[in-house]
C-alpha cells in the first residue's frame, strides 16, 4: 500500500495536467454497472504518459490494470484499494497507413474502427461494429461476432511490456489468437497501445448494409436494455453456452439483482442494484448445475476482478499487482523492440 501511494504521489508530479480519479466508482466504468471504488484511475492522453505510468509503477514493483471500455468486466462490490487503473480511454488515434491499413490506438472503440472502415470502403471489420469494447480489449479477447474474429483482420500489436518497459511490435502470428483469447491474456504484463489493420477493398453501402444487418440480428437476439457484460461464458466447444443454460431450465434464474437473461441465456443482466457477489453466485450457480446435468464445463468469459473469489480458477487470469513473473527476455526473443522508454 505504502508503494502505491508512493508511487500515485510520484505520477502526480510526472504528469501533472493528467486526469487522475482517487477512490473513483468502477461502477461508472463498467457495463454492468457494478464496482465499488478503485484506489486510482489515471487517464493518459498519450501513449507517452502510459509509458510514464508504468515506468513509476515499475519502479514500486507495481502493475496498472488496464481499462478499455469495461466491457468485458466484473467489478467487486468491495472496490479495488490496492489498485491504479489505466483507462486508455484517450487514446484515441485512428488513421490510415500509406500502404491502405487501418492503425488504431487501443482506446478506440470497434464500431468507431468498424464505421471508419466503411467509411474508406474497407472491408473485413463488419462483425465487430456492435461489440461495444475497444481495439485494446479487443484484441485481449480476441472478440468475435457472427462468424468473424479480431484476429482475422489484425496484422500486428504494439504493446508496452511491463517487465522491461519496451515496447514490442507483435505479428498476428505471434499474438497467438485464439477462441477468445491472445498472447496478452495468456502473459499478464502487456499494455496494448495500438494496433494495425489489414483490409480488403469493398464496396461502401454493401458494408453499410452488412453492418447494419448484424446489429438488428445483435438488438433482436440480445437484451441490449440492461447492464450487462456480453456473452458470461465462453462457447464450449461443438455446443452453445445459452442453449445448455436454456435446456437446463435457468433462463430468467435470478440471485438479487442479477439474471439470467430471459431474451438470451448466455447474458447475465443487471436487473437493477446487482452486487458482484449476486453476479458471481449466478454465475457458480449456472455453471454447477450445466455441468451437473450435462456434463459441460462453461469457462466464464466475463473477467472477474476479485482475489477471493475462486471462478477464475477455471477461467481468465485475474490481474497481479505486481509486475508479471515472465521472463523478460522471452518478449525479446519472440518480437522486435521499438523503443526504450
Ligand atoms: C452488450 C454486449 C455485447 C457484447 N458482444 C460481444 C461480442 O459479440 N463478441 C465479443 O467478443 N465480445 C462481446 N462483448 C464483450 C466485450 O465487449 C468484448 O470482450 C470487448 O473486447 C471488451 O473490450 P473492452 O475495451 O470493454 O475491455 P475491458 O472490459 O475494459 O477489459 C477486458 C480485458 O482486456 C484487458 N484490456 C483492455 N484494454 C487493454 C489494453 N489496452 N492492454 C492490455 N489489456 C487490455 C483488460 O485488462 C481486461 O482484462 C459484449 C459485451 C456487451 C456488454
Amino acid at each position: 500500500m505504502e508503494q502505491l501511494e508512493q508511487a500515485i504521489q510520484e505520477i502526480r508530479q510526472a504528469l501533472p495536467g493528467m486526469t487522475l480519479l482517487e477512490h473513483e466508482a468502477l461502477a461508472s466504468h463498467s457495463s454492468f454497472r457494478i464496482g465499488g471504488p478503485v484506489r486510482a484511475l489515471a487517464i493518459p492522453s498519450d501513449v507517452t504518459s502510459v509509458a510514464k505510468i508504468c515506468r513509476i509503477m515499475k519502479d514500486h514493483e507495481l502493475a496498472p490494470f488496464i481499462l478499455g471500455n469495461g466491457t468485458n468486466l466484473l467489478f467487486p462490490d468491495e472496490g479495488l484499494e490496492e489498485l491504479l487503473i489505466i483507462s486508455t480511454e484517450k487514446l484515441q488515434k485512428l488513421f490510415l497507413l500509406p500502404d491502405g491499413s487501418v492503425y488504431a490506438e487501443a482506446g478506440v472503440s470497434l464500431s468507431k474502427l468498424a464505421s471508419f472502415a466503411q467509411q474508406n470502403g474497407l472491408k473485413g471489420l463488419e462483425f465487430a461494429s456492435g461489440i461495444p469494447g475497444t481495439v485494446g480489449g479487443g484484441c485481449f479477447i480476441n472478440a468475435g461476432a457472427y462468424g468473424g474474429e479480431l484476429k482475422d483482420a489484425i496484422e500486428s500489436v504494439v504493446c508496452l511490456y511491463l517487465p522491461d518497459q519496451a515496447m514490442y511490435e507483435l505479428t498476428k502470428d505471434e499474438c497467438a489468437f485464439g477462441y477468445r483469447r491472445s498472447y496478452f491474456s495468456t502473459h499478464p504484463g502487456c499494455v496494448i497501445l495500438s494496433a494495425v489493420f489489414r483490409l480488403e477493398p469493398g464496396d461502401k453501402d454493401e458494408i453499410a448494409g452488412k453492418m447494419r444487418e448484424l446489429n438488428e440480428k445483435r438488438r433482436a437476439k440480445q437484451p441490449l436494455d440492461l447492464p450487462s457484460a456480453g456473452s458470461a461464458f465462453k462457447r464450449p466447444e461443438g455446443n452453445f453456452a445459452g442453449a445448455l443454460i436454456e435446456q437446463c431450465g435457468l433462463k430468467g434464474y435470478s440471485v438479487g439483482g442479477a439474471q439470467v437473461s430471459e431474451k438470451h441465456a448466455g447474458f447475465v443482466v443487471n436487473t437493477g442494484g446487482a452486487t458482484s457477489h449476486d453476479v458471481y453466485d449466478l454465475m457458480m450457480h449456472v455453471r454447477n448445475t450445466v455441468y451437473k446435468e450435462t456434463g459441460v464445463f462453461l469457462e466464464p468469459e466475463i473477467i472477474i476482478l476479485a482475489p477471493d473469489y475462486k471462478l477464475e480458477d477455471h477461467g481468465p487470469k485475474i490481474p497481479r499487482n505486481r509486475v508479471s513473473v515472465n521472463d523478460p527476455n522471452e518478449m525479446e526473443e519472440k518480437g522486435r523492440v521499438k523503443r526504450e522508454e
